[in-house]
């Protein structure tokens, strides 16, 4: 029989139900008591799920309050010392409000304390926190609540795997603290926790338990290799069957390590790395078992499960009893249920699958190549084998003139008429700026009654007219409040946007929009990305008629402003049937087409967002000058339409891209601003070994903070950017939009901002 499980479950739930129930607690609305009720509930119906759906497992160790790697942190008691729970860890008893202070920064008990810092897990959109490590650090057992957990799932009749960061990993995603040292120096002490860890799971009789090793797909250095293997023997003894499971990548220069570790199963990904399955079973040792990874844990079509088949059954020759199924990695990168998008149309929902219909299709698969099919999974053969020839000629999915546009692609369509040297005349004639222009990064506040009135909107209790009438009057006040600040370079303020990706895809064709389709992103937030399905069109203009409205209002330059290509495409769940390279191209013409119109309008500044080109970078380095050379190139085509006098400017919220200035510079827009405020100009060490060519606004205003900067700091961190970078191409402006913050903290800032300008004007003409 083949095995089918998987590595770990979504566990907001399908109503969003964790995050609900932890921002009442958070609030002080519900209890304790309350939140544990509910996180149990949640568990409970998981696994349930899970065993009813036909799985061999259920997945134990994959809830979280929070986050996952938090709770290891938890575990192993590396809690920083200012949370000051030295007495619980060292009791094997971290409470809840801890760990949610190590997450927030607060929680109803204990005292308030700096969060730990929060980054992207690998190359998905969830967050996870970042283990703290300092030199000498000791761990010990420091939590309960894995082993309660398993005991529940073992009282409620259920056969657990137990899911857990495996040791490297967490080790891997930890940043140093205090003084610099090597972090392989805590793995034995790490390891003697997991160890006790082990055993008692093996007390409460667990048989199986996943660590998950995701670092095994990036490019590691030889001692954490080396490591690898010492780590693995050490926890050779330990009286469980252990199950290494890697994912997101190909394990490439760390196959024949992985193989050669003395696990009793490995867990690879087949669907981002399907050309490794075969050499993995060449290393494999005959009594390993292998669990392959084919439906897609992130992405949301429906597996093609007769070719599935094709495709699983001489591994099933080859492995018979040790092959085991799952999705590719957790399905915690994926919505929770379809059968709650009734609103979805029925052609497009027959194409797609998300974690509760991912287990049906992992479990109908083991059947499929077991030869003990049930009527249903034949049932649901043929049904995936129809969606999938129906989307595959689907009309609504291949338009001919899209292909042919894409076809039709020059070199020359994503270079602008002359070089940067050249343009900046003719925009200095056209656009008359002073020295250090100031400008801000498009958003203004989104207040209750602009969210008020969109609400109202989509509830059908305002009309479209009504609808723009009012948000029109909200850019009148923002373009009225630009103007008495003193401004050079206003915006229009994005009020009519919900959101920076949802808003243009909402316009666009090729995508679609679910109501449920919710992602957990870090902690109780979830974030809801559109679905690209189709080829890429813009059946009429986005933003034009809002800029020109804008405009109308001022006599300054006003600034149009759109999301781009890559980070449209990063912030979606895109196609499955074509490159994510095409996808981006189309999304890239669609826009093309937008700042073309919107230079027809009068518009002589626009920008092109492009927050998400980082995070796209792939997990191992050899891979990452493809990406960028697409990526660039998409940016390119989509600002490259409009001739010289036409000034682009671009946005990116982060401050370490020393490693990509060189793809940044290629992007060629005319402006670029980005986040250096909160890192005290350190980017700009960037520009110690690489000039960079064209204008520049390093972000001066932190809008992270609700503080007011003052003027001399502001002028402080410019003077720094002067060593650098001539004053001719400098910007003065925030490091990031402004719709998180309210007016009364933003109009201060931005009045201190401009008399920085200013002075420094005075200073420097
Ligand atoms: N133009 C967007 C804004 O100002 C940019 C948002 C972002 O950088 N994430 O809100
Ligand atoms: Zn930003």
């Amino acid at each position: 029989m083949t095995v089918s499980h998987i590595l770990g479950y979504p566990r907001i739930g399908a109503q969003r139900e964790l995050k609900k129930v932890t921002e009442a607690y958070w609030k002080g609305d519900v209890t304790r008591e309350a939140l544990e009720a509910t996180g149990q509930a949640l568990r409970l119906s998981h696994w349930q799920t899970q065993q009813a759906a036909g799985l061999d497992m259920v997945s134990v160790g994959d809830f979280a309050f929070y986050d996952q790697v938090l709770n290891v942190s938890v575990m192993l008691g590396a809690v920083p010392a200012r949370f000051n729970a030295q007495q619980e860890v060292s009791t094997g008893s971290v409470d809840l409000d801890t760990a949610f202070r190590m997450a927030r920064g607060r929680a109803p008990s204990g005292t308030p304390a700096a969060a730990c810092e929060m980054t992207k897990y690998f190359d998905t959109n969830y967050h996870y926190l970042v283990p703290e490590l300092h030199k000498g650090q000791a761990f010990t057992l420091a939590s309960q609540r894995l082993f309660d957990e398993v005991e529940e799932a073992l009282q409620a009749g259920f056969t657990p795997k137990v899911t857990l960061t495996g040791p490297l990993t967490w080790l891997w995603l930890g940043k140093t603290k205090g003084q610099e040292f090597d972090r392989l120096e805590l793995l034995d002490s790490v390891l003697d926790v997991y160890s006790d860890i082990l055993s008692r799971l093996a007390t409460q009789g667990i048989e199986w338990v996943q660590l998950d090793e995701p670092a095994l797909v990036q490019d590691l250095p030889l001692a954490w290799q080396q490591a690898y293997e010492r780590a693995y023997h050490r926890l050779q003894s330990a009286p469980v069957k252990l199950l290494v499971a890697t994912y997101f990548g190909a394990l490439g220069d760390n196959l024949s390590l992985t193989t050669r570790l003395p696990v009793d199963g490995l867990h690879i990904d087949a669907v981002r790395a399907p050309g490794q399955v075969e050499s993995v079973i060449d290393r494999l040792s005959p009594h390993q078992v292998l669990s392959v990874g084919l439906v897609d844990g992130r992405n949301i079509w429906r597996a093609d499960l007769a070719a599935l088949r094709e495709r699983l059954l001489p591994l099933k020759v080859r492995l018979g009893q040790r092959l085991w199924l799952a999705p590719s990695c957790s399905l915690l990168h994926v919505p929770v249920d379809l059968r709650q998008e009734t609103e979805l149309d029925a052609e497009l929902v027959n194409w797609l699958a998300f974690a509760r219909q991912k287990l049906d299709e992992v479990v109908t698969l083991a059947r499929l190549i077991d030869n003990r099919t049930t009527p249903a999974d034949e049932q649901r053969l043929s049904a995936a084998t129809r969606a999938l020839d129906e989307r595959r000629e689907s009309a609504r999915i291949h338009q001919p003139a899209v292909s042919e546009r894409l076809a039709a692609i020059t070199a020359q369509d994503s270079q602008r008429q002359s070089p940067y040297a050249q343009r900046s005349h003719a925009q200095r004639r056209l656009l008359a700026l002073p020295l250090f222009p100031t400008t801000t990064i498009g958003s203004f506040p989104q207040t209750d009654a602009i969210r008020a009135a969109r609400r109202a909107f989509k509830a059908g209790e305002l009309s479209q007219a009504d609808y723009e009438a009012r948000m029109r009057e909200e850019i009148a006040y923002a373009v009225e409040r630009q103007e008495a600040l003193g401004l050079d370079v206003p915006v229009h303020g994005e009020a009519e946007r919900n959101d920076m990706v949802e808003y243009f895809g909402e316009q666009l064709d090729g995508f679609a929009f679910t109501r449920f389709g919710w992602v957990q992103s870090y902690g109780s937030r979830c974030v809801k990305p559109p679905i690209i399905f189709g080829d890429v069109t813009r059946p009429t203009p986005m933003t034009v008629r809002w800029s020109e409205y804008a405009q109308s209002l001022t006599q300054k330059p006003m600034k149009g402003m759109l999301t781009g290509p890559v980070t449209i495409l990063q912030w979606s769940f895109v196609r499955d049937d074509q490159p994510r390279a095409t996808t981006c191209r189309q999304i890239a013409l669609a826009l093309r087409d937008e700042v073309c119109d919107l230079e027809k309008a009068g518009i002589h500044v626009i920008q092109i967002d492009e927050p998400a080109l980082r995070e796209g970078l792939p997990l191992r380095q050899s891979e990452w000058q493809a990406y960028l050379d697409w990526a660039v190139e998409s940016f390119q085509l989509s600002a490259a339409g409009v001739s010289d006098s036409t000034q682009i400017h671009t946005h990116m919220c982060y401050s370490e891209f020393n490693d990509i200035i060189g793809a940044i510079a290629a992007l060629d827009a005319d402006v670029i601003t980005i986040e250096t405020s909160r890192s005290d100009m350190q980017l700009l060490n960037a520009f110690q070994d690489f000039a960079y060519p064209n204008e520049i606004g390093p972000g001066v205003y932190d809008i992270h903070t609700p503080n007011i900067p003052d003027i001399e700091w502001m002028v402080t961190l410019m003077e720094k950017a002067l060593e650098k970078i001539p004053a001719e191409r400098l910007w003065v402006n925030p490091d990031c939009g402004l719709k998180t913050r309210g007016w009364a903290e933003v109009e201060p800032a931005l009045a201190n901002m401009v008399e920085a300008a200013h002075q420094l004007r005075q200073r420097y003409a």
